[in-house]
């Protein structure tokens, strides 16, 4: 067996011409573009390519971009200032901090400073609740993204089993909430989970979001899973996730490739989330 492919770069630009379509349309129609504000302390190197990336691809759709970088030494009161600023600023529809943050700042409490309906991470406790509640809000751009890939490509989720290794609040435990409300049987591992390989041979869709290179291998995959590959390893070979692509393809039914697979999506997801809140403070329907 050779697993296909989940291309989320391919469905990601898909997804970025179509929002670039719908907006060329209906944003002279506003009067105004969707604006997205991120705010990155510091000089972490792997958070200067993804905002980058975030940027860029804000441009590519016509959505404008706000914010922008800040020193290390930025305070608490000060970004909790910014992010108020952003909050009442009519031309942005979406605030995202850029995590990690220095490890004096209170990313928790910076993060609850934004206004729910701006909250494009989906990382706000009302949004939170709502994700856990079933009702409609604004998701967490990696998860969503995850769940969009899966749904292009038509992989039956309910009454499988899932396992999401990973049960960070950014993304395992939103993952594992939204694969639940698929009706999907969900199992989280983490750190603590003994005989993890038992666990995740049982998994007819495997979510690995750990950040661990070479964590699964093709002995602990299930032939025929489903598996996604959420975890980002710099090495020198360049960026790799956590499953053993190669050795992985010849068991899996389906698999996302590191790069050009999950991250994509979360690229695209975030641009969605931004028009998504852009449409609903103007009354209109973004098609899907
Ligand atoms: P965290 O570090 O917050 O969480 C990692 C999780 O992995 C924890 O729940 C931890 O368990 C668990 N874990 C650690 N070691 C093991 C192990 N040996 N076996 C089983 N579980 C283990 O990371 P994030 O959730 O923020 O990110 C996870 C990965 O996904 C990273 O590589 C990150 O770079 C990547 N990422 C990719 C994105 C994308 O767009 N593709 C977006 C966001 C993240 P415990 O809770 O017990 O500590």
């Amino acid at each position: 067996m050779t697993a296909q492919i989940l291309d989320g770069k391919t469905l990601a630009q898909r997804l970025k011409g179509q929002l670039q379509t719908w907006l060329a349309e209906v944003s002279p129609q506003v009067g105004r573009p969707p604006g997205l504000a991120v705010i990155w302390v510091g000089d972490n190197p792997a958070s200067a390519a993804y905002v980058g990336q975030k940027q860029k691809s804000c441009a590519q759709v016509g959505i404008t971009s706000f914010g922008g970088q800040f020193p290390a030494h930025t305070s608490q009161g000060e970004l909790a200032h910014l992010i108020q600023q952003f909050n009442q600023d009519e031309r942005v529809d979406g605030i995202l901090v850029q995590l990690p943050l220095p490890a004096d700042l209170d990313s928790t409490k910076l993060l609850h400073t934004i206004t729910p309906d701006k909250d494009v991470d989906g990382l706000h406790l009302v949004n939170l609740g709502k994700l856990l509640r079933g009702e409609p809000g604004l998701q967490s751009c990696t998860p969503a993204g995850v769940m969009r890939l899966l749904g292009h490509y038509q992989i039956p989720l309910a009454g499988k089993q899932a396992v999401v290794v990973g049960r960070s609040i950014l993304v395992g435990k939103p993952l594992g909430l939204l694969l639940l409300a698929s009706d999907a049987t969900v199992t989280f591992a983490h750190s603590r989970t003994p005989d993890l390989a038992g666990l995740t041979r049982q998994a007819d869709i495997l979510i690995s979001a750990v950040g661990r290179q070479g964590l699964i291998t093709p002995q602990m995959v299930k032939p025929g899973a489903v598996v996604v590959d959420v975890g980002i390893n710099r090495t020198p070979a360049g960026l790799v996730g956590d499953v053993d692509f190669v050795g992985v393809q010849a068991v899996a039914s389906y698999l996302t490739p590191v790069p050009g697979g999950v991250g994509a999506m979360t690229v695209a997801q975030l641009l969605l989330n931004t028009v998504q809140s852009y449409g609903q403070r103007h009354e209109l329907v973004m098609p899907q």
